[in-house]
C-alpha cells in the first residue's frame, strides 16, 4: 500500500524533479563537460531517468488507475521513443551545417550568441513553443497535416512514452519548420542540445498519467488537465490548447479553454472515428495513407468501414467548413 508520504512526495515533488531538477542536470552537463561523448552519454543517462521516474510516479499517483493498465502498446511506444530521440540528436547534428549554409559562418546570424546560455535557452523555448503550438494548430485544421498528428492522438490513453509517439514524417516537419528557423538564425549546437532536451522532459511531463500539484501555475503550463481536455475524443471538443510549454499563444489565439464542458474520464481518449487504433509501429507510421479524416481508417481485414459517428461527422463538417 502506497504511503501518504510517497503520495505527497509526488503530487509536489514530481513537477520540480523534472522540470527544474533534470533540465538542471542536463544544463550542468552541456555547460560544463568538455567531451561530447560525457555530454551525449549524460543526456541519454537523464533521458532515462525521466522516463523511469514518470513510470514510478505513474505508479504511486495516477490522474487514471486504467492508464496504468497494459494497453498492447509498451513495445511500439517504445519504437516510437527511439526514432523520436534519434530524429532529434539527427536535428541538433544538423545545427552546424544550417549555420554554416545559412548564416556564411558558425558565429555569424542574428542569434544572441553573447547572452548567458541560460538565457538563450529560455529565449529558444519562448520562440519554439510558438512556432511549434502553431503548427500543432495546423495539424488539427488542415486534414493532410491531421492524418500524419493523428498517429500521436489515437492513443487512447496517455502515460509516459507517448508524448514522444509522433510520426517521423511529422517530427521533422516540426523541426524544420518550428525549430529549424532557430538553428538558420544561428542558435549554437550546445543550446539546441538543451532545446531539445526541454522538449523531451516536457513531452513526458505533458503527457505522463501522474496527479502532480500545479497549484496558481494551472492555467499557466500547458500541462495536467488543460492537455488532457485536447486529447479526448469528442469530435472537435479537443481542437484547443495547443501549446507544448506556456498557455499564453492559445490564449492569443483564442483556443485556451481551461475548462473541458464535462468532466474527462479514463475512457475518454482517442479518436472517436478509429476506436480500433491500431497498435503495431508499421501499421501506425502508415496509418496516415488509410486514414481518410471523417471517413475512418480503410480496414486492412476488408470489412466494412464502421458508420462515423456524430462526432466524426461533426468533425468533416467542421474541417469543410474551413
Ligand atoms: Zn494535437
Amino acid at each position: 500500500m502506497t504511503s501518504g508520504l510517497l503520495r505527497n512526495a509526488v503530487r509536489f515533488g514530481y513537477l520540480p524533479f523534472m522540470l527544474i531538477g533534470l533540465n538542471g542536470a542536463a544544463y550542468y552537463a552541456v555547460t560544463t563537460f568538455q567531451s561530447h561523448i560525457a555530454i551525449a552519454g549524460t543526456i541519454v543517462a537523464l533521458l532515462i531517468v525521466a522516463f523511469s521516474t514518470a513510470f514510478f510516479a505513474e505508479r504511486v499517483l495516477p490522474w487514471y488507475a486504467e492508464w496504468n493498465d497494459p494497453h498492447g502498446d509498451d513495445k511500439t511506444n517504445l519504437i516510437h521513443v527511439l526514432v523520436y530521440e534519434l530524429q532529434s540528436a539527427n536535428g541538433v547534428l544538423a545545427i552546424p551545417l544550417l549555420g554554416w549554409l545559412f548564416s556564411g559562418g558558425l558565429n555569424a546570424g542574428i542569434w544572441p550568441r553573447d547572452w548567458p546560455v541560460l538565457g538563450q535557452l529560455a529565449l529558444a523555448v519562448v520562440l519554439a513553443d510558438f512556432g511549434l503550438m502553431y503548427l500543432h494548430y495546423l495539424s488539427h485544421r488542415f486534414p493532410m497535416l491531421w492524418r500524419l498528428h493523428a498517429v500521436h492522438h489515437g492513443v487512447d490513453r496517455l502515460y509516459g512514452f507517448n508524448g514522444l509517439v509522433r510520426h517521423p514524417l511529422h517530427q521533422a516537419i516540426d523541426m524544420i519548420l518550428a525549430t529549424g528557423p532557430l538553428a538558420i538564425a544561428g542558435m549554437p549546437m550546445q543550446v539546441a542540445l538543451l532545446l531539445g532536451f526541454v522538449i523531451s522532459i516536457q513531452l513526458i511531463v505533458q503527457h505522463s498519467n501522474v496527479a502532480y500539484a500545479l497549484g496558481p501555475l494551472r492555467n499557466h503550463l500547458a500541462i495536467g488537465q488543460i492537455h488532457h481536455l485536447h486529447h479526448v475524443n469528442w469530435g472537435t471538443e479537443g481542437d484547443c490548447n495547443f501549446g507544448l510549454f506556456f498557455n499564453i499563444w492559445d490564449r492569443m489565439l483564442g483556443t485556451f479553454h481551461p475548462e473541458p464542458p464535462r468532466p474527462i474520464t479514463a475512457g475518454d481518449m482517442g479518436i472517436d472515428e478509429i476506436p480500433q487504433f491500431p497498435k503495431g509501429y508499421l501499421e501506425q507510421v502508415t496509418l496516415p495513407w488509410r486514414y481518410k479524416p471523417g471517413q475512418g481508417v480503410q480496414d486492412l481485414s476488408r470489412k466494412p468501414a464502421h458508420a462515423p459517428t456524430a462526432a466524426a461527422k461533426a468533425r468533416a463538417i467542421h474541417d469543410a467548413a474551413e
